[in-house]
């Protein structure tokens, strides 16, 4: 998602600089893990998409394979949809698979030229790839979380805050978000959006329990999802007394999400497209095994998730290729464990303390995908993250919020242990499971 922010923007600043029209020829550069496993995650797809002006939310997912393969033939593409030039990936598309002393794990640099002087920029451009489709532009200063915290009438940068702001305005942890929210949007348009989030995670599940097959890139994986939905609704009487069936429904819903993504469906980002089932598998799980669940309690969820993510962010990384996989599966474990307590009814230490399991837990998970595809290991690991996550949030509502690591702290950690790990298991494929597969 990020390499197609990153396209959206550059063709932002063609046009503000009145370059778009005068386009000849677009080379985009890529760095570090973007480059190293940029073909299993579909980088070079999402590049090629985003300078047609397709942008994640909008892009009809059916459609993706004909107009790739439209580029690949003809080898033209359409800037921004509707200006023709000659593209290359051989050429134009250009991975740099060497590592650069002091550069970000995930930069791509786009260059264009124009027929005035083909062999000198026009305009050239550095974005980072900052996790969860978030994108940093070389030279620019003040995140958009600094310029939107500054609006807001519950500002905060650690969870240690938020429960103090929480404590003196006696308001839950979704609550303080909503009212935070509120600065740029209304109630309604609030429960709007959060509803379209809700209805897109169902349908990928929906669309992962139907789709039969292989995965594409080539390691053959096949799409479980279908099979354990059919067993799992003819399941027989005798199975249903297994006390812990729930858990293979929550499995189902990750599979089902977390293959859509695989395959290069729609998913939400939450917080990175690779740990995008946790989230949902958990949500599903809240609407149809626990009491009294109703649109709010969704929206109360999704509030909270926003909250504690939002602080991985700020105070470390969510991304697999600054910190590993405690940054992704990590932290949406973390983000599901701490909203499901509050969607509970739990206190905001406990909430507090929910998520700080979930992150516990995960501390040293690298990131080690086979040939670079999200698939192996990070399919069946979203089961894993959203049991874990279910588990954290039941230990902290059987206490009272008191326990011994602080959510804070557990977060810098994460951080430090991610800056400690060798860049071989921060989405390189090369090292871990990416480079010792037995073959049988
Ligand atoms: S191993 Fe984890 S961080 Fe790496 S690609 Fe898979 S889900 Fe993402």
């Amino acid at each position: 998602m990020g390499p197609m922010r990153a396209a959206e923007a550059f063709l932002k600043e063609l046009q503000e600089t009145s370059l778009l029209r005068r386009v000849s020829r677009v080379q985009i550069d890529l760095y570090g893990s973007l480059a190293l496993t940029g073909l299993g995650h579909q980088t070079d797809i999402a590049l090629l998409m985003g300078l047609q002006g397709e942008t994640p939310d909008q892009i009809d997912t059916n459609t993706v394979a004909s107009k790739l393969a439209s580029i690949r033939e003809s080898k033209r593409l359409a800037l921004n949809g509707d200006h023709p030039i000659p593209f290359s990936e051989a050429t134009d598309l250009v991975m740099h698979r060497r590592a650069v002393k002091g550069m970000h794990p995930n930069t791509m640099r786009f260059t264009a030229f124009t027929d005035d002087d083909p062999n000198t920029p026009a305009l050239d451009a550095t974005f980072l790839s900052i996790g969860g489709g978030f994108i940093h532009r070389e030279g620019q200063t003040g995140t958009a979380h600094q310029k939107c915290s500054s609006k807001v009438p519950y500002p905060f940068t650690s969870a240690n805050e938020v429960l103090q702001l929480c404590e003196q305005h006696q308001i839950s942890i979704n609550e303080l978000a909503l009212r935070n929210e509120l600065t740029f949007r209304s109630r309604e348009e609030i429960r709007t959006g959060l509803q379209r989030i809700w209805t897109v995670m169902q349908e990928c599940v929906e669309k992962g329990c139907q789709t039969e097959g292989i995965l594409p890139g080539g390691l053959e994986v096949e799409r479980r999802a279908p099979a354990l939905y059919q067993s799992l609704t003819q399941r027989s009487a005798p199975m249903d007394r297994d006390a812990l069936c729930v858990l293979d429904w929550v499995d189902l819903y990750a599979l089902a999400v977390n293959e859509e993504n695989a395959a290069g469906g729609r998913v939400v980002t939450a917080p990175t497209n690779g740990a995008a089932g946790i989230i949902p598998a958990v949500l599903h799980y809240l609407q149809r095994f626990c009491p009294d669940v109703t649109d709010e309690t969704i929206e109360r969820f999704l509030l909270t998730a926003a909250v504690i993510g939002s602080l991985y962010k700020r105070n470390a990384s969510i991304s697999g290729a600054e910190v590993g996989c405690q940054g992704e599966v990590g932290v949406a474990c973390s983000m599901a464990a701490g909203a499901l307590t509050d969607a509970l009814g739990g206190t905001p230490h406990q909430v507090e303390e929910a998520a700080e399991i979930g992150m516990e837990h995960n501390l040293g998970l690298t990131c080690d995908p086979i040939k670079g595809l999200v698939q192996v290991p990070c399919i069946e690991r979203n089961a894993m993250g959203a049991v874990k996550a279910i588990n954290a949030s039941r230990l902290a509502l059987r206490g009272d919020g008191k326990h011994f690591v602080s959510l804070d702290r557990v977060i810098r950690v994460m951080k430090r242990t991610g800056a400690d790990m060798s860049a071989r298991y921060k989405e390189t494929s090369r090292g871990g499971l990416a480079v010792n597969i037995s073959e049988c």
